[in-house]
């Protein structure tokens, strides 16, 4: 028998790969004994926001995870076809009929037994006769939290997301950015990966003393002090040496962060454009104590003129190769180590709203025509830090009979958590059978979303949608290769191949997942 805990989205997919393998499954849903704060009522797999699972052609990303899971028979694509509504391009639901279509399957299913109860700690190992998935989404409750944060480590548990936006690298203006690392010094690989210690912002004071500008330092200082980040899935602006002074070696070129320069002009255009922007309205589950060290940078412009400059938007370290001068402010793009062509904006965690976030932002020098993959945002979010956790299979490293999935192990996004349910179902399923684990494709939208989770850069996890960027890069045939051929040049064809290179192998990959699955 499976065990699983929560009865979301990726909850109720994992019961039904597990039962579709003729495996039995407890299916446990704390709802409505024990409510969260934005589900609505007690049926399984309640969309909590948004009635969209977003696009629906193969020319996105999810489109193709959607297109997989569909070949893999996830009973989430059977019942969002069957209350689908008009949404253009998107695959949209009506949320109700949605709801009772997956409740009515899950429940219907002779075995799938579904238990209203909370469960407060993750069952021992062997406790419940089989392995176990925890699906319990970002509301997890607080008891069983404070478990995973045992299991885990508390430092490997976040509570709250405070997102930075991310653009795409091909809009960054490189005529203007420069690369280069804080006083010329790069992030080795060791420090890229998993720190399990939270990082803490040096003091700029030590640095700022022959500037003239002590006392700001001093005053900005208490927003540049980092408290528990790790918990609150903050993105740091870059650490300072501790004992280094400014010998500024120059990165002519070399460096892990691109960094946008801004004269005196521009930051005061942008500081007053920032102050005066809209926020997001914060809900009442949204309503956070921020860390002193996870502001939004919004928060942090209203408490000076130039608290940024010496915060997130610090240039002390960072001299323009172009000019040999250290611009008035910076802003740092850290590019995200698996998905190449995406770089986040460091430390500038924001509740602006998007129209005015993509406004604002693109103020920025180099960032003007930025695309941007995601905005940001902070919102209530639990999960674990993925890569410190888990195995490409979602289960966890450190007991191969529990697994993790949905929001809860570190994605984003409702056709992600459905999808991560989806192999952590089939996989726990094999262990019932005795079966050996298996891997999806890493060329394949659900093979890349589970090698992302469980290898991203640690230190500065955060949960992913799903993107071609995190897929591997297009491959050319030697032949090709050894005559001078470049791949496809239009964004539009590349994602055209992406797509249809996943298909295929999901397609040839199947039969190993029909193991154990009823005819
Ligand atoms: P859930 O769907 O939340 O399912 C987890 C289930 O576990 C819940 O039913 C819960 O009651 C149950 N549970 C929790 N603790 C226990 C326990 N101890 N014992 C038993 N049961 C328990 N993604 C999008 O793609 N679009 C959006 O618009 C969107 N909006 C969001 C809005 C908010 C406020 C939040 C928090 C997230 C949003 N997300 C959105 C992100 C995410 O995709 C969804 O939260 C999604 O529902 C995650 O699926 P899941 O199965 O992991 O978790």
């Amino acid at each position: 028998m499976v065990t699983i805990i929560g009865g979301g989205l990726a909850g109720c997919e994992a019961a039904w790969q597990v039962a579709s393998r003729g495996v039995r499954v407890r299916l446990h849903e704390m709802r409505p004994v024990r409510p969260t704060l934005v589900h609505q009522g007690d049926r399984l797999a309640e969309l909590v926001c948004s009635n969209s699972f977003r696009g629906d052609k193969l020319d996105n990303a999810v489109g193709v995870l959607k297109e997989e899971m569909r070949r893999l028979g996830s009973i989430i694509m059977r019942c969002a076809e069957a209350t689908r509504v008009p949404a253009g391009a998107a695959l949209a639901v009506d949320r109700g009929r949605f709801a009772d279509a997956v409740t009515a399957a899950i429940c219907a299913h002779p075995l799938i037994e579904v238990v209203r109860e909370e469960i407060t700690a993750i069952p021992a190992a062997g406790a419940t006769g089989g392995p176990v998935i925890v699906a319990t989404g970002p509301l997890t409750s607080d008891t069983l939290s404070q478990d995973i944060a045992r299991f885990v480590g508390a430092e490997h548990l976040s509570f709250y997301d405070a997102i930075s936006p991310i653009v795409l690298a091909e809009s960054i203006d490189r005529s203007i950015v420069f690369r280069a690392s804080r006083w010329g010094r790069s992030l080795r690989g060791d420090e890229r990966r998993a720190s399990s210690t939270p990082t803490r912002v040096g003091s700029e004071s030590a640095h700022l003393e022959g500037t003239g500008v002590a006392e700001l330092a001093r005053q900005a200082d208490s927003t540049a002090e980092s408290g528990s980040l790790q918990a609150a899935g903050c993105s740091l602006p870059e650490a300072e040496p501790e004992a280094e002074g400014p010998a500024c070696g120059v990165d002519d070129g070399e460096g892990d962060y691109l960094n946008c320069p801004m004269d005196e002009a521009e930051y005061r255009a942008f500081y007053d454009a920032l102050v005066s922007a809209e926020s997001a309205t914060v809900h009442d589950f949204d309503s956070v104590q921020f860390f002193e060290g996870c502001l939004p940078i919004e928060v942090m412009a209203h408490r000076g003129r130039e608290t940024l400059r010496f915060g997130p938007m610090k240039p002390v370290g960072l001299p323009d190769p172009r000019t040999g001068r250290i611009p008035f402010a910076v802003v740092q793009l850290r590019q995200d180590t698996l998905a190449g062509d995406h770089f986040s904006l460091v430390g500038f965690q924001t509740q602006l709203k998007w129209g005015d976030q993509a406004r604002v932002l693109r103020m920025i020098p180099g960032l003007q025509d930025a695309e941007f993959v995601r905005f940001g945002m902070v919102h209530r979010n639990t999960y674990i830090n993925g890569p410190m956790v888990l195995l490409p299979t979602w289960q966890t490293r450190a007991r191969e009979d529990l697994f993790f999935a949905g929001q809860v192990s570190g994605v984003e996004g409702y056709v992600e958590s459905a999808g991560s349910g989806l192999l952590a179902g089939i996989n726990a399923a094999h262990q019932a059978l005795a079966l050996s684990p298996i891997e999806a494709p890493r060329e394949t939208a659900i093979g890349a979303l589970a090698y992302y989770v469980s290898h991203a850069e640690a230190r500065h996890y955060q949960p992913t949608n799903i993107t071609f960027g995190i897929m591997p890069p297009l491959e050319l045939p030697a032949a090709r290769r050894s005559r001078g051929e470049g791949g496809p040049r239009r964004k539009d064809q590349r994602k055209e191949a992406l797509a249809q290179r996943a298909l295929q192998a999901l397609d040839n990959w199947m039969g190993q997942v029909a193991i154990g699955a009823p005819a």
